[in-house]
């Protein structure tokens, strides 16, 4: 059963809010970029790892995905931990595109549709560093005896993984998603002896979706972004350009001539993901464009936001 999913968090929403309100000139725009590129592509290499997971049985497995544990080192992340009264499998997930040819001394080069070469670090030491901090860390909560296996698993299907000469370079960890669930039972027939009971098994699970630390999700701070660094302004919904005018109850864009009604809560949306969930009349004011204090407190009032604090202090609650 899966008991940790991060499929509710904000992160992927604010950095697709970022890659709108950061303007191109900026010098962080193409790491915002990137960073919303990959964080992409990782929850779609996520859901398709999920999928070859659904088809364990669920009385016997427990699946934590993006699990963030401390240990004296600082933290490290395990993107899908699977963990069984016999044995625990780490899941280092690989989103890599393109053909990904493994050389002597553990080279791995990714060669892109375009013929780009580009290297990447051999994700087997990695896996393998993984297998030895949560070895320490569950020994440090009492659990000494439960193997710990780990697959770096290439999630997407189009993915072609080659050697680079006739050796067998591939490395028998690194696996494609299809023989993932094939692989698990491989490993299951192994560990035939019970390290945990059912009752032990859960708290297990239970006491590691605990300690999971969560990352700092606040996307400016991350690119050390302030507020007064975003575009600010209502874009439009046609064709993207902004700022959108008011006028007479509706937004109007300079750029195609459309017209609209709610433009304004895109905008709003993309304040609440980037900067906070409350706005003020004045808050509102600069980020919408707008002049008239009458004019940002109709738009407001009339989304029925919550309210709390009077006249001056008044603050909207967005949802
Ligand atoms: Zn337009």
């Amino acid at each position: 059963m899966f008991i940790k999913s991060h499929a509710e968090s904000l992160e992927l929403p604010a950095l697709e809010a970022s890659t709108r309100r950061v303007s191109v000139h900026h010098p962080v725009y193409s790491h915002v970029l990137t960073e919303w590129k990959n964080m992409r592509a990782a929850m779609k290499g996520e859901k398709e790892v999920a999928y070859s997971l659904r088809f364990l049985d669920e009385d016997n497995y427990y699946i934590l995905r993006d699990i963030r544990l401390r240990d004296e080192q600082g933290f490290f992340q395990i993107d899908t931990l699977v963990l069984s009264e016999t044995f625990a499998l780490i899941l280092e997930v690989k989103n890599w595109y393109g053909t990904i040819v493994f050389g002597e001394n553990g080279q791995v080069t990714r060669i892109n549709d375009n013929q780009e070469e580009t290297g990447f670090k051999n994700p087997v030491p990695q896996a393998k560093l993984q297998q030895h901090r949560l070895q320490k860390w569950l020994h440090s909560h009492g659990i000494t005896n439960l193997p710990i296996e780990f697959l770096v698993v290439i999630s997407f299907p189009s993915t072609i993984l080659k050697a680079a000469s006739t050796k067998n370079l591939i490395p028998a960890n690194v696996i494609h998603n299809s023989d993932l669930f094939f692989r698990i039972s491989e490993i299951a027939n192994n560990f035939s002896s019970s390290s945990l009971n059912k009752l032990k098994l859960r708290d297990l699970s239970r006491a590691i979706a605990g300690a999971h630390m969560p990352k700092n999700d606040n996307v400016l701070q991350r690119f050390q972004l302030t507020s007064g660094d975003l575009l600010e302004g209502v874009f439009c919904p046609e064709c993207g350009a902004s700022p959108m005018r008011r006028n007479k109850r509706q937004w109007a864009c300079g750029h195609c001539g459309c017209n609209s009604k709610d433009a304004h809560l895109a905008a709003l949306n993309d304040y609440k993901l980037l900067i906070g969930h409350s706005i003020s009349n004045r808050e509102a004011r600069r980020f919408l464009q707008v002049e008239s204090p009458y004019v940002a407190k109709y738009i407001l009032q009339k989304e029925g936001y919550g309210r709390v604090g009077m006249t001056k202090n008044r603050r909207y609650l967005l949802r």
